[in-house]
């Protein structure tokens, strides 16, 4: 089982607009690793924001460790125009062809609470995840209802800022 971001993307619930949160998500540090056997081609970044949970920073604010990887992703050792993404696999440099957000199949990662409590479980379920989901348990004496009752895919506010980065930078495609 496999999705594209694009099919993720159009299952998110109406109401839940990422684009008006994440403008307090930085990208502190990232780097993009690839593999030429499996042909997947990893973003792994330090996202940081405010937030009240752990892992602080000397202001306060929590990082975040955010992974997007693409699936069925091409390398060659020239420099193309279709291979134009270098990537240093074992101190080779190679050239990866751009992910599609339409057509290479995606697996995504988040610590944040959001992510892992929202959408981990819904994701992993359709071959979406890197890794396994946590499986989190309910407070104790806690009556709160389901963070996602619909059961829809989605992304936190850490991927989406990730990718548009990425997107900015010319990173990937749509
Ligand atoms: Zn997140």
């Amino acid at each position: 089982m496999a999705v594209t971001f694009s099919q993720i993307k159009s299952n998110m619930t109406p109401y839940r607009n990422p684009n008006s949160v994440a403008s307090n998500v930085e990208v502190v540090g990232w780097r993009i690793e690839g593999w030429v056997v499996t042909r997947n081609l990893l973003f792994r970044s330090t996202m940081k924001g405010q937030g009240q949970r752990s892992d602080k920073d000397k202001y306060g604010r929590s990082s975040y460790l955010t992974l997007i990887m693409f699936n069925n992703v091409t390398f060659t050792l020239t420099k193309g125009e279709i291979y134009s993404l270098p990537v240093n696999i074992n101190g080779e440099t190679q050239y990866a062809e751009l992910p599609n957000l339409n057509t290479n199949t995606i697996r995504l990662k988040c610590t944040c609470p959001d992510f892992r409590f929202r959408f981990e479980k819904e994701l992993y379920d359709v071959g979406g995840i890197i890794g396994n989901w946590n499986r989190y348990k309910k407070v104790p004496g806690s009556n709160r209802g389901p963070v996602n009752p619909d059961h829809r895919l989605g992304y936190c506010k850490h991927v989406y800022s990730l990718l548009k980065s990425l997107k900015i930078m010319g990173y990937v495609k749509e």
